[in-house]
């Protein structure tokens, strides 16, 4: 069954639309949002720019058109500003993330006149603490670097709801369980966004969300999966 969270944060906004849609349902026929790289890069007014014709990973609008990202397993991110009445969705797996395109969508909001201490943000469902096991190259790759130490802190040796949450265990034991919305939170955080106003809807793709939702599930098991839009739009 279909899981739609809701974010009481955003609910608390009475000028924003916004919706984390189940998996393989079409994106709203108006919505924009780009080709997405896992890249940094955020762009503005969609108005202006032809829908899925530019690269990017983050988009902030204005208007009232919805601006979307579409997802399996990574971050879907949406923001909002009630002073300068602007949003942004946000595309933000663990690559983008450690390319901090949430710190990038933060900037950019601000270049419009946002202040970090007013946006309201919600995280949606993506692959949560209890399914996220990061193989050793992958922890070996972010320890390299001295700049995504910051992800080091969100890793355990064991998953955080143990194996029984794990419909289909991997063979790879050596891993570790990663939890990239707190670490995604802790980014914002540091940007200036008062955690009290960021919502984590903490629905896993993987063991808790509709069946077909999760890249990594359809990779472990064969099942498929479809993408996740969320949007979000002034009213
Ligand atoms: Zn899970």
């Amino acid at each position: 069954m279909a899981v739609i969270p809701r974010s009481p944060l955003l609910d608390s906004l009475d000028w924003v639309d916004y919706a984390f849609q189940p998996a393989g349902e079409p994106p709203p026929a108006d919505g924009a949002w780009g080709h997405q790289r896992h890249s940094a890069t955020v762009v503005f007014d969609v108005e202006n720019t032809p829908s899925k014709s530019c690269e990017s990973d983050g988009i902030i609008s204005s208007g009232t058109r919805p601006v979307a990202v579409y997802t399996a397993d990574c971050l879907p991110v949406l923001i909002a500003d009630p002073q300068q009445r602007i949003v942004a969705a946000v595309h933000a797996g663990l690559k983008g993330t450690l390319a901090g395109v949430l710190i990038r969508a933060v900037e950019k909001l601000c270049e419009q006149g946002s202040a970090p201490e007013n946006l309201v943000v919600a995280i949606g469902p993506a692959l949560g603490p209890c399914c996220y096991e990061l193989a050793e190259p992958q922890l070996a790759e972010i320890a390299r670097n001295p700049a995504l130490a910051h992800g080091l802190r969100w890793h355990r040796q064991q998953p955080v709801n143990g194996e029984a949450q794990r419909p289909q265990a991997t063979a790879r034991q050596q891993g570790v369980w990663f939890d990239l919305p707190a670490l995604a939170t802790q980014m914002l955080v540091d940007a200036g966004v008062p955690a009290a106003q960021i919502d984590n809807v903490g629905v896993c793709t993987y063991c808790m969300a509709e069946s077909g939702s999760s890249y990594r599930f359809n990779t472990h098991t064969g099942s498929g999966y479809h993408s996740r839009y969320s949007w979000i739009r002034r009213r």
